[in-house]
């Protein structure tokens, strides 16, 4: 993408009301805008942030076994009703009527719906197991929505279901999604670790929260800090192998983490006290196991190999697909801006152009512009006749983890510039060692 063709309304001053460095950059960088409180729409750089995102959950998803429909944002009251959270739900709920005076909402969750999609369609112990996910925009209307989109009331949402005919197979359901979104938060570069956590309204006594490390984060969290250690790495997994599946969640759970407010009685049991620490997080997943909750108050069952009808053991897990962007741009900045970890970045690298209008410059821009192009990455290219002070200001701000810079000094010894985003250190090397060096780099980032 050439710059001076793109949509990038980039804002020079803080605006006023973003209190958080993550909805401070995602204003200035030119990703959203706010059209009501806690309701955004994504301008072009933040959609394609977004869509990364949307990207790797659904490969983690797939990668997992599980499969992907979409259900529809509005859904008819009765539905919630049936489970008995319609009135439950309070206020958090947003209520519609149509025109025909039917009580419809815009669904926060969608335990109700996909249970009534698998109760019309699945009868036999032989159809089990079975996850069904999809990514859709969900409306709660929260008391108070801030941090941008952190706590929107519309935000995106990953929400898995899973329907396992005993408890065992639907534990076992609720590993392998605590193993699929360790991988899932990983490939982004970001560090989630699955803390034991209260269940609230989606119910049930197994659920673990996903929290990123943040200051700013909304939760409180009481860990050992040995846990932010631990990684998945290239492991491959095998995600029918139960025992291989439970040995990863043992391992990345034997250490106390936990968002409950059960820790007064163990933390100072629990925790040696040099590993003891007590801290904020952004919660960006969470996953419960809940047996029969919806299915016992909902009717869905299946038929068991001795003929028997039993209600479906069940789970759900979510994933804040949008709120990752805030997450994420909190665990990777500096005060100049944001820096992108390769895996979610909006473009490959960035090309600055230190003298735009000098043929040599342009031509030798054009050819890296080409070049990248040619190896399937999408850079971004500076063409902008602006002075090389506001480019570098450009770019730094909105984070892309390359720069290449182009300017005659450097061309005159056959030389172009790349500068790494994070730690500042630039290198002089020809055009063509910059692009397959760039190619390099993101082939380990598929
Ligand atoms: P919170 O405690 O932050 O209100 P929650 O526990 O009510 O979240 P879940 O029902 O677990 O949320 O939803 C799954 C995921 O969706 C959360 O882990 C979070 O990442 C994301 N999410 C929930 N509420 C919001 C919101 N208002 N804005 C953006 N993302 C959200
Ligand atoms: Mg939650």
């Amino acid at each position: 993408m050439r710059l001076s063709r793109y949509f990038l309304p980039v804002l020079k001053e803080n605006p006023a009301e973003a209190q958080i460095v993550s909805h401070r950059y995602m204003l200035r960088a030119g990703m959203i805008k706010q059209q009501a409180a806690g309701i955004y729409s994504w301008l072009p750089m933040g959609y394609k942030v977004l869509k990364r995102i949307e990207q790797i959950v659904h490969e983690e998803q797939i990668r997992a076994g599980h499969i992907p429909l979409l259900m529809p944002t509005l859904q008819p009251a009765d539905l919630w009703r049936e489970s008995g959270r319609y009135d439950d739900y309070g206020q958090e709920m947003l209520r519609i009527k149509d025109r025909h005076d039917r009580d419809m909402l815009y669904g926060p969750t969608n335990e109700e719906m996909i249970t009534d999609i698998f109760r019309a369609h699945v009868n036999s112990y032989k159809d089990l197991p079975l996850t069904l996910y999809h990514i859709q925009w969900k409306f709660r209307d929260e008391v108070r929505p801030r941090f941008g989109v952190m706590r929107g009331r519309e935000f995106l949402m990953k929400d898995g279901y899973n329907f396992d005919l005993t408890k065992d197979d639907a534990l076992h359901a609720y590993n392998r999604h605590m193993v699929s979104y360790l991988r899932t938060y990983e490939r982004m570069g970001l560090t989630a670790i699955p803390m034991r956590a209260a269940s609230g309204p989606i119910g049930g006594d197994n659920t673990h929260e996903f929290l990123v490390l943040a200051s700013t984060g909304e939760s409180e969290v009481f860990y050992d800090d040995r846990v932010t250690a631990l990684k998945l790495g290239n492991r491959e997994v095998d995600f029918d192998n139960r025992a291989e599946v439970l040995g990863i969640c043992e391992e990345f759970t034997s250490l106390y983490a936990r968002t409950d407010e059960t820790h007064d009685a163990t933390l100072f049991d629990a925790i040696p006290e040099a590993h003891r620490k007590v801290g904020r997080g952004i919660e960006v997943g969470q996953i419960f196991y809940f047996g029969t909750k919806y299915s016992d108050s909902m009717g869905a069952t299946v038929v068991t190999a001795d003929g028997n009808r039993v209600p479906v053991e069940m789970g759900s897990h979510g994933i804040g697909v949008s709120r990752l962007l805030g997450a994420l741009i909190e665990a990777n900045h500096d005060d100049k801006g944001i820096i992108w970890p390769e895996g979610v970045t909006p473009f490959h690298c960035g090309i600055v152009n230190l003298k735009q209008g000098d043929g040599a410059t342009d031509a030798a821009c054009e050819g890296l512009y080409k070049a990248l192009k040619a190896k399937g990455l999408d850079p971004l290219y500076d063409d902008r006749d602006e002075r090389a002070g506001a480019k570098f200001a450009t770019m730094d701000l909105i984070g892309l983890p390359w720069r290449i810079t182009v300017g005659p000094r450097g061309l005159a010894n056959g030389v172009v510039e790349l500068t790494s985003r994070r730690s500042g250190e630039s290198e002089e090397m020809s055009a063509e060692a910059a692009v397959d060096r760039i190619a390099a780099i993101y082939a380990d980032h598929p």
